[in-house]
């Protein structure tokens, strides 16, 4: 058992750490720290993080992608701002789905311009009344005169606003409602435009997170997938790395907070001397340092199991709750070591505590997780009874 990165990890983790100090931030920076970038600004940041491999990390090297290991991916991911983070990982996870559903013919038209970060994806699953449960989809795809349309509404989807292209969940409806199967489609927004809006949000406001509707919005059927595996297993195994990614994104928060309140702490004074001398501050900074880590190795012990092809449902469902819980406490605690001073805008730490308090819902809910967790510890599901959930 090794528990130091590598010299090639810890080169990873640092050439993305300059990235985002150089490059990067410079860009948010500039922004309205409670609106959605523009599209050119995630465009300008993908293009950057493609030449690191990062659009692409699941993808074998024959294919475009980077070919890398998951724990290396989420050792660099953790570095990344997290609005930025959230929009990385719904990109990346759909060029992923793609390229493992799409025939040759899709993966040639969509895949290269994902790869290279000049266009934007999405994957649209969630409607109004179908969050937890993905069995419930009702948008429709059905046949009206000789072309495919699609109707229905996609509820908190990342990216949507200024998605190029949505993986849509649907219901296959040509041959009428009866028997209809849940299937996938790519909807390309330039020859299927569809109406798209931001959703206002606690946190990540910077990031993008919306809704589409889609009113006899008409697809090609070249862009159905027919998968052989299915549309299931693809999505089964890509939540395994997500959640893992989702823990590191609020160790990557909690981390910045913590750098914020170890740095405050030694400088405040009170009662004669830095509150960091104070006995009750240290305990507090050794909680948050201790929550981190924790997190931490628990995501890349996950991301681990999914590397070497070992069941990672679990684990990757126990490392997104534990992370999340840990870190949005060890958030708070950050913010308390601050004071007054921890309350305000221009310590950012507020920020952070808004936006950590996004994870929990995406990819599996706390209790969801809980019970993905538990379905693998004692072989029974307790969603449906004994049927075999989707989840
Ligand atoms: C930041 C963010 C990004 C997202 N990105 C995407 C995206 O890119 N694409 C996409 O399709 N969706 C996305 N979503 C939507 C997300 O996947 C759903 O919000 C999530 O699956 C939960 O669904 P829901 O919000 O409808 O909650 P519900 O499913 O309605 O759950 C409400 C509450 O009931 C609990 N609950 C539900 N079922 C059970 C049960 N069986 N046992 C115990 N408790 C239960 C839940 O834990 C939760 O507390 C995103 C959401 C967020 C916040």
């Amino acid at each position: 058992m090794e528990f130091e990165l590598t010299p090639d990890q810890e080169l990873m983790s640092e050439t993305v750490r300059r990235l985002v100090e150089r490059s990067i931030k410079p860009l948010i920076d500039r922004h309205d720290p409670n609106r959605t970038l523009p599209k050119e600004i995630f465009l300008l940041i993908f293009e950057k993080l493609a030449e690191l491999g990062l659009t692409a990390a699941r993808l074998p090297e024959a294919a475009g992608g980077s070919g890398i290991k998951m724990l290396d991916y989420g050792i660099m991911f953790e570095q990344i701002p997290a609005a930025i983070a959230l929009s990385l990982v719904a990109h990346e996870v759909s060029v992923a789905r793609m390229f493992a559903d799409c025939n040759h013919e899709q993966r040639r038209r969509f895949l290269p311009d994902l790869i290279s970060g000049r266009t934007i994806a999405c994957t649209g699953s969630t409607e109004p009344d179908t969050g937890s449960d993905p069995r419930g989809v009702t948008t429709r795809l059905s046949r009206k005169g000789d072309s495919l349309v699609l109707n229905g509404r996609k509820m908190w989807i990342t990216n949507v606003s200024a998605c190029d292209l949505m993986l849509v969940t649907c219901l296959d409806c040509r041959k009428g409602e009866t028997g209809s199967r849940v299937v996938k489609i790519v909807v390309e927004r330039a020859h299927s435009p569809f109406e798209a809006k931001e959703i206002d949000t606690i946190g990540l406001r910077q990031g993008m997170l919306g809704e589409a509707v889609f009113d006899d919005c008409r697809v090609s059927e070249e862009n159905l997938i027919e998968s052989e595996r299915g549309g299931t297993e693809v999505l089964k195994s890509s939540w395994a790395i997500n959640r893992p990614l989702f823990g590191l994104m609020a160790v990557g928060m909690a981390q910045r907070a913590y750098d914020i309140a170890v740095e405050y702490a030694g400088m405040r004074k009170q009662f004669g001397k830095p509150i960091a001398a104070h006995q009750l501050v240290q305990k507090n900074l050794s909680d948050i340092v201790t929550a981190i880590t924790s997190s931490r190795l628990l995501c890349y012990y996950a991301l681990s199991q999914v590397d070497q092809g070992k069941p990672a449902d679990g684990a990757a469902a126990m490392a997104k709750r534990y992370a999340q819980n840990a870190c949005q406490e060890a958030v708070w605690q950050s913010m308390n070591v601050l004071g007054a001073m921890g309350l305000s805008t221009e310590a950012r730490v507020e920020a952070l505590y808004r936006d950590i308090r996004m994870i929990p819902i995406p990819d599996g809910t706390n209790e969801i997780l809980a019970l993905i967790h538990g379905r693998e510890l004692t072989g029974m599901a307790a969603f449906r009874g004994t049927e075999k959930s989707l989840i």
